[in-house]
């Protein structure tokens, strides 16, 4: 029986209330006055439930759907501003114990090269990252308790958060590991991880059992209450996500949102992120095997009635997509995304040598940070390094509280720029710091509270002069 509140995965996401709810959708595709409500209610941006949102993302009706595209503009605008925050991820081990169909670190797969970076390789990729400009990493490896046990990842990111190169600094590590135990998330949250991320890949029990045929993670219950073991051992900002491709979306869309719900009903605060990554070419992995992969289209509309139904929600994209995609859900309700990345173990510092291969999946958008940060500015858009908010503590209900009252903003807005300011003093080409400097002149003029606006005006000058880590 569905109940959001329960312990228990089958309970929780519930395969009968999500077919119920598809049909709902089905029936009520077409249904304008339905629709019209629905879209209506959400402009107060308290969020849908997944019953609503599967009836938005079912809808068959041109202009409603206009409707949408422009609600989720508004929403992702009023929340979100013209801030996109920039991080990148940084494969610490590619060993794994795990037989996933769609991923080739997959424990059959005999062609990729296997490697684990030493704390010594970690210091080098963690100075190659300072040096592109990077703050906020997301950490990765495959799941290993011999080679990658939790002690390896503990100490990583403390080489991580202790090295000082010039002035650069990882001021946040969130951490994308397997499912593991209360005890273990505790030791993560001491270590002083931001977000725990971990990808439910697919909601729908029987499918996600034929796609993790072997291993701890085959076990659809284990890894489905993982989050609920995360925040009882004290991490209260979580990331969900589904692999698109892998299972019919619109199930797996009303499953992450039954996770969200479930989340904040059972254990007081929603996720923190929610990522939608796409299926993607890698070493023993074609992407035409998997029978569900979704259109652009498609995708963009995920995008966007995912914004609509979680508006305090940020939403993250990697670059398995392209520069091209990217640009069109940016402003549908993305708030992160990843630049300059590297999907292989190492290679940030120098190139993989050709002969391994260690790679995740293949990079789509192969830009470097700083194009990335040049087309962001170019699309007027402030990219952001910010990291002030677990720093001060705001994480959990505490943030989420001040997400839903808006109030976040008057620190997300002056922190976009004074992060934007470093990154331009410290690490940008001469067109991407002639672009940003324009923009942080124009863009501080826009922060509405004058007291913060003169602060932000007297740090903005102290990073000219050298001084740095201001926030708010
Ligand atoms: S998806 Fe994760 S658990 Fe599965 S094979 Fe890849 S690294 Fe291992
Ligand atoms: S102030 Fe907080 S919510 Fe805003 S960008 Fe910075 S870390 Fe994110």
């Amino acid at each position: 029986m569905y109940d959001c509140k329960s312990r228990i995965a089958t309970e929780f996401i519930n395969d009968e209330e999500i077919l119920d709810t598809l049909e709902y959708a089905r029936k009520n595709k077409s249904n304008r006055a339905l629709i019209d409500s629905l879209l209506e209610r959400a402009k107060d941006c308290k969020g849908l439930t997944h019953r609503e949102a599967a009836v938005l993302l079912e809808c068959d009706l041109p202009d409603e759907n206009e409707k949408m595209f422009q609600l989720a503009k508004e929403i992702k605008l009023r929340f979100y501003g013209n801030r996109i925050v920039l991080f990148a991820p940084l494969y610490l081990s590619n060993y794994c114990v795990n037989g996933c169909v769609y991923c080739p670190y997959h424990h059959k797969n005999k062609t990729i090269t296997r490697k684990k970076l030493t704390q010594e390789e970690i210091a080098r990729e963690v100075i190659a990252l300072q040096d592109m400009g990077h703050k906020r990493l997301a950490l990765e490896t495959g799941e290993d308790p011999v080679n990658c046990p939790i002690e390896y990842v503990l100490e990583s990111i403390h080489t991580i958060y202790n090295i000082k190169h010039k002035n650069g600094a990882i001021r946040r590590v969130n951490v994308n590991i397997a499912a593991t135990t209360v005890e273990n998330y505790r030791k993560l949250k001491e270590a002083g991880i931001g977000t725990y991320i971990l990808f439910q890949e697919t909601y729908n029990k029987k499918s996600y059992e034929e796609l993790h045929p072997t291993g701890p993670k085959s076990n659809y219950a284990y890894h489905t209450e993982a989050m609920d073991r995360a925040m009882e051992g004290g991490i209260d900002d979580v990331g969900i996500g589904v692999l698109f491709g892998l299972n019919m979306y619109r199930y797996d869309f009303v499953g992450l949102l039954m996770h969200a719900e479930h989340l904040e009903a059972a254990m007081g605060v929603g996720p923190h992120t929610i990522s939608v990554p796409r299926i993607r070419p890698a070493d023993d992995i074609d992407p035409a095997n998997f029978t569900n992969a979704i259109s652009d289209e498609i995708f963009e509309k995920i995008v966007a009635v995912l914004r609509i139904a979680v508006p305090y929600t940020g939403m993250i994209i990697s670059t398995r997509e392209s520069q091209k995609t990217r640009e069109r859900v940016l402003d549908l309700g993305v708030s992160q995304i990843s630049g300059g990345s590297r999907t292989s173990v190492g290679g940030y510092c120098e190139p993989e040598p050709e002969e391994e291969n260690t790679s995740q999946f293949d990079v789509n958008d192969t830009r470097t940070l700083d194009q990335v940060v040049n087309w962001l500015l170019g699309l007027g858009y402030i990219p952001s390094f910010c990291t002030a908010c677990y720093r001060s503590g705001r994480t959990g209900d505490r943030f989420m509280q001040l997400v839903k009252s808006g109030q976040i903003a008057n620190c997300c807005h002056p922190n976009a720029l004074m992060t934007l300011k470093e990154y331009l003093e410290d690490y940008a080409l001469p067109d991407t710091r002639q672009k940003g400097e324009a923009l942080i002149a124009k863009e501080v003029q826009n922060i509405p509270n004058e007291k913060v606006r003169a602060t932000a005006m007297e740090y903005l000058t102290e990073l000219h002069h050298g001084k740095r880590d201001f926030r708010f």
